[in-house]
């Protein structure tokens, strides 16, 4: 970190934004300019609030160098992490991991048709909500704990992880109980007490980015389940606001390179929520393996013109079966396990 004193500041007041920045335990260099001076801050720095040093009135300017994140930094650790969904790794060179499923859960025949299908296919884990987070109050709001009752019925029967959405902290026993991969939602992503609440689940994270969050913001999220004690976070990218409006939200796919520079995590690509248009899905799906994401998740209802939420951009079995093959085909192009 480094912090510019403004012109005329006082011995004194040197002294006294020295005095304090010591009590963090960081190393501290002093230049003095004919005009300035710079006093630079080494050490373990992340606890140091950059408006707090900007609140002592003879400061001109502070700039952190280092990210504010450290336990999710690459810096730190290297090499990939590797996070295990009841068995299914992923990250790392691991096979691209596929989520598929309803939108929401809606009931038990269509849910077991769902599961039998994405797994004929070639999908990993078997997505659902049970829990939705609806923009309006009159919309269908998921079946609730009885969503995940059937979830994990078909855990049992097709042997397929479960990943699903916790919108409540209170919920995260039952989560835990029923759960193999419990989901941050978009709307979730800065909902500290709740990140916390995951910080302490004994269940890996799929961490979403919230559509109107930069990427340091989405990790600073993801290092508070890991400084609150869960080091299982995967990240998902789901689409970000943007001016287009052609597209449900724009999905940055750049963040498949950019996040792997700046952290161990493993990061799967959502195409559907993403694009909202099941037109767009198995491009989106097929660029994503090409820049090298870990993992996809994609809706799938075969009547997706029944479907309580989310039918637009859901595919159909067929669709999603098709899918698979082309995306095993990329996958092999570049050198990955599907
Ligand atoms: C979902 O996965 O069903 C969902 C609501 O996603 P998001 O939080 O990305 O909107
Ligand atoms: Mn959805």
């Amino acid at each position: 970190m480094i912090i510019t004193l403004n012109e005329h500041t006082t011995e004194q007041q040197k002294t006294e934004i020295i005095s304090y920045l010591k009590s963090y335990g960081v190393n501290i260099s002093v230049i003095e300019g004919t005009m300035l001076s710079v006093i630079g801050l080494v050490g373990d720095t992340f606890s140091i609030d950059i408006k707090s040093i900007q609140a002592f009135h003879f400061v001109k300017d502070v700039q952190r160098i280092a990210e504010p994140y450290k336990k999710v930094n690459r810096m730190f650790h290297p090499l990939d992490s590797i996070v295990a969904v009841d068995g299914i790794k992923i990250g790392g060179d691991n096979p691209i991991a596929v989520m598929a499923g309803p939108c929401s859960v809606e009931n038990e025949m269509l849910l077991d048709e769902t599961a039998f299908e994405v797994k004929r296919a070639g999908a990993t884990l078997l997505r659902g909500g049970a829990y939705k987070p609806r923009t309006s109050p009159y919309s269908f709001q998921g079946l609730g704990i009885e969503g995940l009752k059937l979830l994990k019925a078909m855990k049992e029967k097709y042997q397929l992880p479960i990943v699903s959405e916790i919108m409540d902290g209170n919920l995260l026993p039952e989560f835990e109980k029923y759960v193999d991969l419990i989901q941050v939602g978009a709307r979730n992503m800065q909902n500290y007490q709740l990140l916390k609440a995951l910080g302490k689940a004994q269940k890996p994270i799929l961490l979403k980015r919230g559509f109107s969050n930069t990427i340091e913001e989405w990790l600073m999220s993801a290092e508070y389940i890991v400084t609150s004690g869960n080091s299982n976070v995967i990240l998902c990218e789901r689409g970000i606001r943007t001016f287009e409006t052609a597209t449900r939200n724009t999905l940055d796919l750049s963040v498949i390179p950019i996040v792997k520079r700046k952290t161990h995590l493993p990061i799967v690509i959502d195409p559907s929520h993403a694009t909202g248009d099941w037109r767009l899905v198995e491009a989106m799906s097929l660029a994503a393996i090409a820049a090298g994401t870990d993992g996809l998740i994609i809706e799938v209802h075969n009547h997706p013109e029944k479907a309580l939420s989310d039918g637009a951009q859901s595919l159909t079995y067929q669709n999603f079966a098709k899918l698979m093959e082309k995306g095993r085909q990329i996958a092999q192009v570049v050198g990955r396990k599907f």
